[in-house]
């Protein structure tokens, strides 16, 4: 293979930030044939791959990378796919600076192998060339119960089905994806990509049963007295409060209630689609993950004249992805460092009008090794706002966890599991965000996958 050892990766097209702003499309326009061959051919294929290691789900990086450098693009498609069902997804939304392209050794001189793009690059090939895994399944007897269709469902649901087990999925939504679909923007993962990617659970024969509540309108009970095992992959869809005065005010939103209902709900295209939203022209989002960028880029999108990062530490601790970052400080946003909110303020007829922050140093790290916001005494100000969303995390949603109480959790909400994913019950797994409270895609599909192959020796009496 030939090697070139280029410092500098191939930059990725994008939607200029003025036009973008405009529009809910992809910001990244996505590498060529060509473009992806020159980048995977920059990649030294080093003997022993750090990338490989440092992926949740370990994906063959190298031999991916190989095989797109000889221009072999369904071979280099088929081995992502081994280890990762929905490469054009993680590919766009993984923190690979953390993961693998963080031990890539070219970034120790130069940038570091796109491979997150790359990766991309693959499953939007394999879209537009109708290019799928040929799988073979040799059927066994047993059913598997898999509770919610987010990254961890999906995985754990597709590798027992290749295992031959008749997987059911069941989905509270109308539509299947957990975050990928009512979490993140068009403009970072296109919706036609998050539906393409979600076929293959149908082509492989799962069962995909949507508008099913699991303790609702199905029973946890029935689906254990109906399946051999079961995955909770229910997620963390329940924000977490700020529990200050004025929260309850008109023109304040949670993040996931904001997000919801431009992303499910396509309240950016109202009256075309039947939600509205309203978002008024000067933004504060409390928080800086990247729940708060995709809030704050939509607030943009929604005509918002200023939209305000309010953070309590600073961009550095900022625990968003750099390109989410990145993109949103180009499109205005506007990031205001170490300032925490007190109170809200509201007009007579109770409409948020305001916010009260305080100033913020920064102090000892904590227990997250980050330095931790120290209040500074008398440094209130207030600042006028006309909406308010709060990206401040998410824990688990109680109606499951109140309709089975048998279920242990932990004492932030969380579903309690021991080092194989099983739950205080025999034959019920849990992994992704349900266990950790808000994590990655790309660790949650490590949890589902994790689970399939508990759930694989605990029906093979292993
Ligand atoms: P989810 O994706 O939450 O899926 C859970 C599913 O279970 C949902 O579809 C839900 O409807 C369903 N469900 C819940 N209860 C029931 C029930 N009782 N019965 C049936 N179905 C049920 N991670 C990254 O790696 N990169 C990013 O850029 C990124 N950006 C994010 C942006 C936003 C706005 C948010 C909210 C999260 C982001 N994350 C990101 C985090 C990532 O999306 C999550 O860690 C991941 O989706 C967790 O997957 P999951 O399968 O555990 O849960």
């Amino acid at each position: 293979m030939m090697v070139e050892t280029d410092k500098i990766r191939v930059p990725m097209r994008e939607q200029p930030s003025e036009e973008r702003v405009r529009n809910f499309d992809s910001v990244p326009l996505g590498y060529s044939e060509k473009e992806a061959m020159a980048e995977a051919r920059r990649c030294i294929q080093c003997q022993d791959p750090a990338c490989e290691t440092k992926c949740p789900v370990n994906m063959k990086i190298r031999a991916m990378i190989e095989k797109i450098a000889e221009g072999d693009f369904k071979e280099a498609f088929l081995i992502a796919k081994e280890d990762n069902p929905i490469p054009a997804i993680s590919g766009r939304v993984c923190p690979q600076e953390d993961q693998c392209e963080g031990v890539c050794t070219m970034g120790k001189k130069g940038d570091a192998i796109n491979i997150g793009k790359l990766g991309a690059f693959l499953g939007d090939w394999a879209m537009r060339n109708g290019v799928t895994e040929e799988l073979h399944i040799d059927e066994r007897d047993k059913k598997v119960a898999v509770i919610g269709s987010g990254p961890a469902g999906i995985s754990c649901a597709v590798d027992l089905r290749k295992l031959g087990y008749h997987v059911t999925l069941f989905e509270a939504l109308h539509v299947a994806g957990g975050v990928l679909q009512y979490g993140i923007p068009a403009f970072r993962l296109p919706k036609d990509i998050v539906d393409y990617e979600l076929t293959y659970l149908q082509k492989i024969g799962v069962d995909v049963r949507l508008n099913n509540i699991v303790g609702q309108n199905v029973m946890f009970d029935e689906l254990r007295r109906e399946f051999d095992a079961i995955f909770i992959g229910t997620g963390a869809g329940a924000p977490r409060f700020l529990k200050i005065e004025g929260e309850e005010l008109m023109g304040v939103y949670s993040a996931n209630e904001f997000l919801i209902r431009v992303n499910l709900m396509k309240a950016y295209d109202f009256p075309r689609h039947d939600t509205p939203i309203v978002c008024g022209s000067r933004v504060g989002v409390i928080g800086a993950g990247n729940v708060a960028m995709d809030a704050a880029r939509c607030a943009v999108r929604l005509g918002a004249k200023e939209v305000y990062i309010l953070y309590r530490r600073t961009k550095r601790e900022s625990p968003a992805r750099e390109e989410e970052l990145h993109h949103a400080l180009e499109e205005g946003v506007i990031f205001m460092e170490l300032v925490n909110p007190t109170k809200l303020l509201g007009s007579e007829d109770g409409w948020v009008k305001g916010i009260e922050l305080v100033r913020m140093k920064l102090g000892e790290p904590d227990s997250s090794g980050r330095p931790r916001p120290v209040k500074i005494d008398g440094s209130e100000f207030i600042m006028e706002l006309d909406t308010m969303v709060n990206a401040l995390g998410t824990v688990p949603n109680r109606l499951f966890l109140d309709r089975t109480p048998e279920l242990e959790t932990t004492s932030w909400g969380g579903i309690k599991v021991d080092e194989n994913l099983m739950t205080n019950i025999v034959g019920v797994f849990a992994g992704g965000d349900s266990t950790s409270g808000g994590a990655t895609v790309i660790q949650a599909l490590g949890e589902g996958k994790k689970a399939a192959a508990s759930i694989h020796d605990y029906l093979s009496g292993r």
